[in-house]
């Protein structure tokens, strides 16, 4: 057994290079013609079925395992890369994401942390997002899943900002009652966060918003003072830039002035919108944001880098580091070898073994540069805004929602508006012409369209508009 060669590695590289070139091929076949494919379709039984098999044993050919994966993995993806495809805020990818996350899959780098280049890429990456977001050189920051993520650690560094250093060896247990506030408008993982960090969900404020979605900043500080006087530590507030619903920007200036002077800790959920600090036509709508505690963004959404590549940034980087980093022997930092070049990646969140998410970023930056990435999310709304247009011309339907960025609420004007329009996106998504959301805003059912794609134009919110129509004239028939 010894002598023999285990490797997993080919045994003739000639032929899995070209097996390998020819599966590249397809990639490009696949992004070179979107448009021409169904925006989604729903994998039929056998399909689905064919995911049922026991655990392989025995060695098949690559090229066996990429024709199932043509046939019965590819056509039956979610549908984010198409340009048609507004269903949820997601990203589009890029070729060049692509390719990034191709040669970061050959280096097969652990980036938890160590002496090594990937390390050197995030820090780089890392300087890019100070700048953009006019935070100092002590501020820190981390390659993370998603949002959802970076929205928890920012809470924690909230949690460690008030109760000190020594809440990770007593837990909550002899704390005084803390309270967070966000809008009513916020992301469900806000609330995830305070649940996970042991404060619980109860303790969160969700505070009414205004008549465009941004949290009401009189009602936050009512929401404060009052519970100051019942006793509690207000010790979070967490602001919306772009809104799920709708793409809400909360006033900045405004909470970011309250937190100062409450010395409560300024979190921003930037997921999507946080980049639109990239676009010169929106960048002055997030003023304000630079004197945020902590900014959660994802770079996988409005700036299309391929999932995932979430982020944090911690103003504050020796307290960010004190949150999470935690000794251990073989973790034993150096001052040369491989084990030099601390602080690293562990020392800032929960993961230690980490992909090199930094790598497909930084490709996305170089290759593109700012002005062309701005210039996408400066589109996105363009088209949002001609889709607002289009719906305001159009008698049969109604808008529900201002549209603030690139979000578009509306629905088709009918009796059982409700149940019409649920089983109109329905329609609309196994169509495969268009893939538009649902969502519900002041118990009316609303049609969705998150407009983030780089693809997108004009004809894909033009097809929206007459496909919404024909299906929706074509179901209202069914209640005559
Ligand atoms: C998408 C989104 C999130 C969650 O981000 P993930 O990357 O999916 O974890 C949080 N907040 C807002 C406002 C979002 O749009």
């Amino acid at each position: 057994m010894l002598s023999k060669n285990h490797s997993l590695d080919p045994k003739d590289w000639a032929n899995f290079r070209e097996q390998s070139h020819l599966m590249l091929d397809d990639m490009f076949n696949y992004l070179e013609n979107l448009r021409e494919n169904p925006v989604w379709q729903p994998m039929p039984e056998n399909v689905k079925n064919s995911f049922q098999k026991p655990l392989p044993t025995h060695e098949t050919q690559f090229s066996a395992i990429h024709e199932t994966f043509m046939k019965t993995i590819l056509p039956y993806v979610v549908g984010n890369s198409h340009p048609s495809f507004m269903g949820w805020v997601h990203g589009g990818g890029t070729p060049v994401g692509m390719m990034a996350e191709l040669l970061a899959a050959g280096l097969n780098a652990n980036v938890g942390g160590r002496n090594q280049s990937a390390v050197e890429v995030e820090r780089q990456v890392l300087k890019w997002v100070r700048e953009l977001f006019s935070f100092p050189q002590t501020a820190s920051g981390l390659f993370v899943t998603g949002t959802s993520m970076a929205n928890l650690i920012g809470c924690l560094c909230a949690r460690m900002a008030i109760l000190g250093d020594d809440v990770r060896q007593n837990g909550l247990r002899n704390s005084f009652e803390l309270t967070a506030y966000t809008s009513k408008a916020a992301h469900v993982s806000v609330s995830q966060a305070l649940d996970i960090s042991g404060i619980g969900t109860n303790a969160l404020r969700k505070i009414a918003v205004n008549e465009n979605h941004e949290m009401n900043c009189d009602d936050l500080e009512r929401a404060i003072f009052a519970d100051k006087k019942a006793g509690k530590t207000p010790f979070l507030v967490v602001a919306t830039v772009g809104s799920v619903d709708v793409g809400a920007i909360d006033d900045l200036e405004k909470i970011a002035e309250i937190c100062r002077r409450e010395k409560i800790w300024f979190h921003v959920d930037g997921a999507f919108g946080a980049l639109a600090i990239l676009s010169p036509v929106l960048k002055s709508r997030l003023n304000g944001i630079q004197h945020a505690d902590s900014i959660a963004f994802d770079f996988h959404k409005w700036v299309q880098v391929q999932y995932d590549a979430g982020f944090i940034l911690v103003k504050d980087g020796d307290l960010h580091q004190r949150t999470f980093s935690s000794p251990a022997a073989y973790l034993q930092r150096a001052e040369r070898g491989l084990s030099a070049n601390s602080p690293w990646a562990c020392d800032f969140g929960l993961d230690l073994s980490r992909n090199f998410r930094a790598l497909k970023t930084w490709f996305t930056f170089s290759v593109y540069g700012t002005e062309k990435l701005g210039n996408v999310i400066t589109h996105t709304c363009e088209l949002a805004q001609y889709l607002k247009q289009r719906i305001e011309n159009e008698t049969q339907l109604e808008l529900l929602a201002p549209v603030s960025l690139n979000i578009v609420c509306f629905r088709f004007r009918c009796e059982n508006a409700n149940q019409v329009n649920n089983e109109l996106v329905i329609q609309l998504q196994e169509s495969g012409f268009c893939a538009p959301s649902s969502t519900t805003l002041n118990g009316h059912v609303a049609i969705r369209a998150a407009i983030v794609n780089h693809r997108t134009q004009k004809q894909d919110i033009d097809m929206l508009i007459e496909k919404t129509l024909e299906f929706g004239n074509r179901e209202i028939k069914k209640y005559d």
